[in-house]
């Protein structure tokens, strides 16, 4: 039985100061998310790392937004695993796509960080969607295939299931525009079979899967009841206590 996992990601969202006020209230959604059995997680700027990590029950997942794939060097504006690992952050984010796109994040590279967040035993979440365009040229599942393949390259079956995927249409990113949960649940059971095939059966189980595009409140509760997604990646609607404090409560 896959636990299931609420996983906000803040963005370039929230000074340490908001960050500070949204964490008064950390406490009820710990308590909430307890007594729902469900992992709940904050990936801020790295600047905020340190904030929550301090001021959270070790229950609460904190990632980062990225990483790089080196330990050190000349790679200006940068942050290795080790950095974070410091700090006691071992989660991160890789391959969102809006680092594909502003950033030429590539699924090679995202698979370079992947090796290097798993050889320092963290955990990647790693994001995979099409466009708009690929999904009107019914080009999904070929993208999807492709960004797993390239992703997951060389990845030993052992640490398959160390590894979360987030399942993140680009066009229902911060849109409003959310996937039915057909849709979702079909590219997710997709990603499943991808894995099987890849590794086999047993370890596919074993994977996270989330979805993440326009989840709010009042839809995060169909997604859940499907059989692949095993949670949500969410941007907009978890940067307030109330709604964050929703989305658990409706899961
Ligand atoms: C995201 O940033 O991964 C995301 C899904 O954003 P939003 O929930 O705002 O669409």
């Amino acid at each position: 039985m896959r636990k299931k996992l609420l996983l906000g990601n803040w963005k370039m969202n929230k000074t340490i100061s908001e960050t500070k006020e949204f964490l008064k209230d950390i406490d009820e959604l710990v308590t909430l998310a307890k007594e729902k059995d469900i992992d709940i997680g904050i990936a801020p700027t790295y600047l905020c790392l340190e904030t929550i990590k301090n001021n959270v029950p070790s229950s609460v997942i904190v990632a980062s937004q990225n990483c790089h794939y080196l330990d050190s060097g000349a790679y200006t504006g940068e942050v290795s695993v080790l950095m974070l690992k410091e700090l006691g952050i071992d989660w991160s984010i890789i391959g969102h796509s809006e680092r594909r796109t502003y950033d030429n994040e590539t699924s090679q590279k995202c698979n370079l960080k992947i090796k290097k967040l798993l050889e320092n035993n963290c955990t990647p979440v790693y994001c995979v969607g099409e466009t708009l365009e690929q999904f009107e040229n019914n080009r999904t599942c070929d993208v999807v295939k492709e960004q797993i393949v390239e992703g997951l390259k060389d990845i030993k079956l052992e640490d398959l299931s160390k590894i979360v995927i987030a399942y993140e249409p680009v066009w229902s990113i911060g849109t409003g525009k959310n996937a039915s949960k057909e849709i979702a649940e079909n590219v997710c059971a997709f990603i499943r079979s991808l894995l099987v095939d890849l590794y086999n059966k047993e370890e596919a189980e074993k994977v996270r899967i989330l979805y993440g595009g326009s989840v709010k409140p009042n839809n995060i509760k169909e997604y859940m009841q499907e059989k692949d997604i095993d949670g949500a990646l969410v941007g907009g609607a978890s940067l307030k206590v109330d709604s964050y404090k929703e989305l658990i409560h409706n899961i």
